[in-house]
């Protein structure tokens, strides 16, 4: 006989509240759907273990979908309900749960995490009009029950023919839902949520065929790391992330004390060089699916990775706010940048040549990794590589001085310089001759660089300062000798103010003159252009070679030629500092086609 019942709650509240609230993610329905219907399988086996049940072999969870009946169905062979279960956990628990939920919705109003919530049974009214429970208990004289309800607030109870041990769900899902009645649709979602749940999940399994799960009942990252092959791990990779790029490496996170964690994290080879590129770190709470990349359990720098993250103990269910000053969540952050970091450092100890072959493509992790966080660029800072103008790669710490002491600092003495070169093929001349002089320059040229420079400065006051190659002459390149006020007085004539003019005897004698910038004032000015404050001239300083026979020889020239040979060097000099403009670059065709003249009428 058919009972009916009111539901307990003052659902009129209710519904609304969770209609608005998981509007954006309304696929978790299927999610906890499943997850109960796996929760069943998961008590029934544990009572078989207490002999209280009878043993099942085959457990399973089928899906199926039915679009001419317009139904979403989930069955299960667990543990199944009585009556008085159902009455005690569906009717009255789910609705006086949601009360609880309205009162935690309080709290947590717009901090956004609600999507995550456990909703349980109630989030499949999300997409249907009525939902039917037909259920079996695993207690042999408890008769079949059939429950309805629309999620308003009536329901009927009673019983029903079914034989079979366990529960199945049926939804009708309402008119405008009809998408979650396309198989492709639920297949993804399964994917999506409950591609690790423990037992197999089936979706429209055909009778008499083999059917294959769409789940992996034993996820690679619930295994032992000794355990785990090598094509384990890139079969793994492929699968959860559908990237078919190989990954360069992996760590296999697995502990079980002070919390438990389990996961692998990947490195993925990258793209492009120019950007960050997002990464997918998924986060599971005991095999159930719960987002990406949630920032307050994964430190933001390692969602450039991919990777899968289980931790059991996160107590999802409360509001972000509460995760970001959780001292276990936060334990769980540090714990997480040790193992990379660990990782790190094992492999550029134990196979230089793998990590020198993968730099580039961390490299940038690396770095973002240690601007975002001091506690990763503690532990790392002597792994992080540069190339050197041979191509060698030579750890960055490597390159620091001494600490300059206060008392030196304020006699003027500086940290030790370490040039770099952004730009190979456009410092070529600069590159030139410091090789000659048997200087060394580092390579800085991705787009991190500039920032990460800075942020080693910051950290190493008085152990370092970066200068670009063009930024001044350095020490190495003179020749000694001193400033020669006629050469000098030649060039500003003939340039005027568009630089500054020193002269200086270097050690090289076939360039005429070279283009200097300050560090400080170039920086000054990419970073007024990053913030596109506008345009800050940076100055310009010409220092003229007095090595150089052409330069010498200006000294006896007539006038004129003085002053278009002295412009036909700027100009040069200026060529091997940037690309000239329109209007400089019509000058030094000028001055070439001057000189070339009185040359070949020489
Ligand atoms: P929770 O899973 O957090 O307990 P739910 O609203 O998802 O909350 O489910 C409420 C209760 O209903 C469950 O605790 C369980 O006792 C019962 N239940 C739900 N689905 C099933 C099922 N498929 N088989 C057996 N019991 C179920
Ligand atoms: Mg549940």
């Amino acid at each position: 006989m058919e009972k009916q019942g009111n539901i307990k709650i003052s659902s009129e509240n209710m519904m609304p509240i969770i209609k608005k609230w998981l509007y954006s993610e309304k696929d978790i329905f299927l999610r906890e759907i499943v997850a109960n219907a796996v929760d069943a399988i998961t008590k029934h086996q544990k009572l078989v273990g207490l002999g209280e049940a009878v043993a099942e072999e085959n457990y399973r969870v089928d899906v199926r979908t039915d679009e001419k009946a317009g139904t979403l169905t989930v069955e299960d062979n667990g543990v199944g309900m009585t009556e008085e279960e159902v009455e005690k956990y569906i009717t009255q628990i789910a609705f006086s749960g949601a009360a609880d939920f309205v009162a935690k919705y309080e709290k947590a109003n717009g901090d956004g995490i609600i999507g995550h919530f456990g909703l349980g049974f109630y989030s499949a009214y999300m997409v249907s009009e009525n939902i039917e429970i037909f259920t079996k208990s695993y207690r042999e004289d408890a008769p079949a029950v059939h429950w309805e309800s629309d999620g308003n607030s009536t329901y009927t109870i009673g019983d029903c023919e079914k034989p079979a041990r366990g529960t199945k769900i049926v939804m009708h899902i309402a008119p405008e839902e009809k998408e979650f009645l396309k198989e492709a649709t639920i297949r993804t979602l399964l994917h999506k949520y409950c591609a690790f749940m423990p037992y197999p999940i089936y979706l429209n399994a055909k009778e008499g065929e083999e059917n294959k799960p769409v789940n992996t009942t034993e996820p690679l990252y619930d295994k032992q790391p000794k355990d785990c092959t090598e094509e384990e791990y890139k079969t793994f990779y492929r699968e959860t992330f559908s990237d078919f790029n190989e990954p360069l490496f992996w760590i296999h996170l697995n502990m079980e004390y002070p919390f438990r964690l389990k996961g692998i994290l990947y490195f993925p080879k990258v793209r492009k060089q120019v950007e960050l590129e997002r990464g997918q770190v998924k986060l599971y709470c005991n095999r159930v699916y719960i987002a990406d990349n949630i920032k307050e359990v994964i430190p933001e720098f390692l969602m450039l990775l991919n990777g899968v993250i289980d931790c059991p103990d996160i107590p999802l269910n409360v509001s972000r706010s509460f995760l970001q000053n959780d001292s276990e969540v936060q334990k769980i952050a540090k714990h997480i940048t040790k193992k990379v970091a660990d990782k790190l450092i094992a492999l550029y100890k134990d196979d230089k040549e793998k990590y020198e072959a993968c730099w580039s493509d961390i490299a940038t992790f690396v770095k973002f990794g240690c601007i975002k966080n001091d506690d990763f660029y503690n532990k790392i800072k002597d792994v992080i590589i540069y190339k050197n103008l041979n191509g060698e790669y030579r750890p960055l710490t490597g390159y620091f001085g001494e600490a300059v002491s206060e008392a030196d600092a304020k006699e003027g003495k500086e940290p030790q310089a370490v040039y770099y070169v952004s730009d190979e093929s456009k410092q070529a001349q600069y590159i030139s001759m410091f090789k000659e002089a048997g200087l060394d320059a580092i390579v800085c040229d991705t787009f991190i660089d500039p920032h990460f420079i800075s942020y080693i400065e910051y950290k190493n006051p008085t152990q370092v300062r970066f200068l670009r190659i063009d930024a001044d002459i350095a020490e190495a390149l003179k020749a000694g000798g001193e400033e020669d006020k006629e050469l000098a007085e030649i060039f500003t004539k003939a340039i005027g103010d568009k630089a500054k003019v020193k002269t200086e005897k270097l050690k090289n004698t076939s360039v005429p003159a070279v283009v200097n910038v300050s560090e400080f004032m170039r920086r000054m000015s990419e970073m007024n252009e990053f913030y596109r404050m506008g345009e800050t001239p940076a100055e310009v300083t010409l220092v003229v070679n007095t090595a150089c026979a052409a330069v010498e020889a200006l000294r006896g020239a007539e006038e004129e030629a003085q002053k278009t040979a002295a412009e036909q060097i700027y100009y040069t000099a200026l060529m091997n500092y940037r690309q000239l403009t329109p209007e400089e670059l019509e000058r030094f065709t000028a001055t070439s086609v001057a000189l070339l003249e009185k040359y070949l009428r020489k």
